[in-house]
């Protein structure tokens, strides 16, 4: 596996603290060990690899999931846990100037499909993820920001088929917003839940649907095989699989497949949660709201009460990646957390980690065949916004890998082949720039 970060990146110590280990327990899937046949093998546990793995199975498909480390140990089971509407970075400018009004109303009803499919999948398997927060809100970090936020208010109807609910600047104390931002605007889909719950449900599902799933399972090589079969060679070991569906966003490598390299760009997010917060302590910040929130900067803060009143806060990690990297990381999320919620600057947070999400070049997830390689497929890139998008990709992946049509929305904006980004395996060396920019932008 060739990859763009040190190792550090791809091991335990960026998730060590996670508060989501703490809250239910996973079990360990053990290791590929003998040559096995599948129709259809997955790389990647994670929601986009285990919702593909569940609609396969529930079609009657094989489906083999083999994943380096195990069930939700990448960006699945250690998130925000924001399932909402999202996936991509582009705006709607950007998306229409390139595939029209009419796309990028597809690719935004997607969006709300995607939120729906986790729902009803919720629902249907009865999955306790401990669920809360009517829909999100996005906080004006600047009152220039409230002032576009109502201009927006407009498109989001146009794009969801619904009306969101604008927060001015002095109703926000009221609704328990604390009295920080200059204003806000509620969208009516989406909610809360713990991800470490909802992708070890995603697991048992699959496996009940008659999915296999194995841990400790890296996919080390992917070559064509006679019979317009592939080889996955896994531990000394050889998966033949009829397709493969390529699951592993920012965990993902340069050479699994060849085609992925330079087509993706990994970034870190960092999150921090704190011990539960007494009510004088709520009320102290002003901060009582249970709606999931985030701020209106490129390089946004995201924030929520868990139902037992603890904080969780997270905003775009370090470019760096390494032990000293990591604690430089944790402090600035951490001063980030004090600076925007002053009365809990004494309040302690045990728990921070971090993990790596995905970038396009052109800013929108794809979900699809990997071009030139008959019977492989690839989900990725949704931009930090995969808990829905990730669910939503892997039920498109499922059909593909049928040789179906999907009998849900998929809209040509995700279809579109990655990008190569600028100056290949150095490409990380195009991020501070950017951040520099978003930065500056936000100020
Ligand atoms: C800190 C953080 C906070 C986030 N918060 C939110 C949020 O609140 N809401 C939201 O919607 N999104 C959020 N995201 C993004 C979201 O978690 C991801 O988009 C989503 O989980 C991606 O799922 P996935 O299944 O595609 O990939 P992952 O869950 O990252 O899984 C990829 C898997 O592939 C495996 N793998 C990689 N290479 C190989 C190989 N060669 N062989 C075998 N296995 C391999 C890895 O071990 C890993 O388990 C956040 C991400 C992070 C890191």
């Amino acid at each position: 596996m060739k990859r763009i970060f040190g190792t550090f990146a791809y091991g335990d110590g960026p998730r060590n603290g996670c508060w989501w280990d703490e809250t239910c327990t996973i079990l360990p899937r053990g290791p590929l060990g003998t040559d096995t046949q599948t129709d259809v093998a997955i790389v990647g546990a994670g929601v986009t690899g285990l919702s593909a793995a569940l609609h396969l199975a529930r079609a009657g498909v094989g489906a083999t999931v083999v994943d380096a480390n195990d069930v939700g140990w990448g960006a699945s089971g250690r998130n925000g846990g924001f399932c909402c509407l999202g996936g991509s970075k582009a705006d709607d400018a950007g998306i229409e100037s390139r595939f029209g009004r009419a796309g990028r109303l597809a690719y935004r009803r997607s969006e709300l499909e995607a939120v729906r499919l986790v729902e009803r999948l919720v629902d249907e398997l009865s999955l306790d993820v401990d669920r809360h927060s009517a829909g999100e809100t996005m906080l004006a970090h600047r009152a220039s920001d409230a002032d576009a936020m109502r201009v927006r208010a407009a498109t989001v109807s146009e794009n969801y088929g619904f009306d969101p609910v604008v927060i001015e600047k002095d109703s926000l104390a009221a609704g328990g917003f604390g009295r920080f931002f200059h204003g806000g605007l509620t969208i009516p889909a989406g909610f809360g839940l713990n991800p470490r719950k909802y992708v070890g449900g995603l697991a048992d599902a699959a496996e009940a649907a008659g999915a296999t799933i194995f841990g400790q399972s890296g996919v080390d090589r992917i070559t064509p095989a006679p019979g317009h079969r592939w080889h996955l060679d896994i531990n000394g070991v050889t998966l033949c699989a009829d397709r493969v569906i390529v699951a592993t966003n920012g965990y993902s490598s340069e050479d699994i497949p060849d085609w992925l390299r330079g087509r993706f760009m990994p970034g870190q997010s960092n999150v921090l949660v704190t011990r539960p917060l007494t009510t004088s302590e709520l009320e102290a910040q002003g901060w009582t709201t249970d709606q999931m929130c985030y701020d209106t900067r490129n390089l946004l803060h995201y924030f929520r009460l868990l139902p037992d009143r603890r904080f969780l806060f997270g905003m775009r990690g370090g470019l760096l990646s390494g032990p000293a990297a990591e604690i430089r990381a944790r402090r600035r999320v951490r001063a980030d957390f004090e600076s925007m919620f002053p009365a809990w600057r004494d309040v302690e947070s045990a728990h921070a980690w971090s993990g790596m999400v995905c970038l396009a070049r052109d800013l929108m997830p794809f979900v699809g065949a990997v071009p030139g390689q008959k019977g492989m497929f690839a989900g990725l890139c949704y931009h930090g916004n995969g808990v829905a998008m990730g669910t939503y990709s892997g039920a498109l992946l499922a059909a593909l890998a049928q040789g179906k049509p999907p009998d849900m929305p998929f809209p040509d904006a995700m279809k579109t082949p990655l990008r190569r980004f600028e100056l290949g395996p150095l490409r990380r060396l195009l991020m501070p720039a950017a951040y520099a920019a978003y930065a500056f932008a936000d100020r």
